[in-house]
């Protein structure tokens, strides 16, 4: 199976290596050529959503990206990933993949508590180390999105159908389960 990994800003490398180790065919989405190889899942890595949004517009990513999300693609987002597939963000204007009906505040644990560690419960896999850095986290869920994970009372984890958005920053850990729970979901 073959996955692309968005490598236009953010911790795309960390993705790859971890997809690799468990068997997947990896390549990175840079630019529009990209497009034309099949895939059958997308990572979104995190880093800074204003930055990728701004280049998934520049590089005339977007409406492709966005298209195949919408016809049953297999994505999964971390983190700044996550802020692009809400279909709402509480703190910010922007909206980018509209993709998973929940609505997201971004930097939500403030400046003290910007990057933190937790174990948590992940529905389908037990309990599995978190970890977040300048994290969002989901404040409410929409229709027929599913919770995943919850962390002092704050969604961490959800998906709807062949969207998985997490708040957290799993490649950064040596627990894989939840790539190996995205290469389930791809099938
Ligand atoms: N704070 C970043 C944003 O708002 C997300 C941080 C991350 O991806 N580690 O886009």
């Amino acid at each position: 199976m073959t996955v692309a990994v968005l490598a236009v800003q953010g911790d795309f490398a960390e993705h790859e290596s971890v997809l690799r180790s468990l068997g997947a065919e990896v390549f990175e989405i840079r630019q529009k050529s990209d497009l034309s190889r099949h895939f059958d899942g997308l990572v979104l890595p995190g880093g800074e959503s204003t930055v990728q949004g701004k280049l998934l517009r520049e590089l005339d990513l977007f409406d492709a990206l966005k298209e195949k999300i919408e016809t049953g693609l297999p994505v999964f987002g971390t983190c700044a990933g996550l802020i692009l597939l809400a279909d709402r963000l509480s703190n910010d204007d922007n909206v980018y993949f509209a993709a998973l009906p929940a609505t997201v505040r971004r930097n939500a644990y403030g400046r003290q508590l910007g990057s933190f560690y937790a174990e948590e419960e992940f529905k389908g896999i037990g309990k599995i180390p978190m970890t977040f850095i300048r994290a969002p986290f989901i404040e409410s869920v929409g229709e027929g999105t599913e919770v995943l994970a919850v962390v002092d009372g704050n969604i961490v984890a959800a998906r709807k159908g062949n969207v998985l958005g997490i708040a957290f920053h799993p490649e950064v850990d040596e627990n894989k389960a939840v790539h190996k729970y995205f290469l389930d979901m791809i099938g």
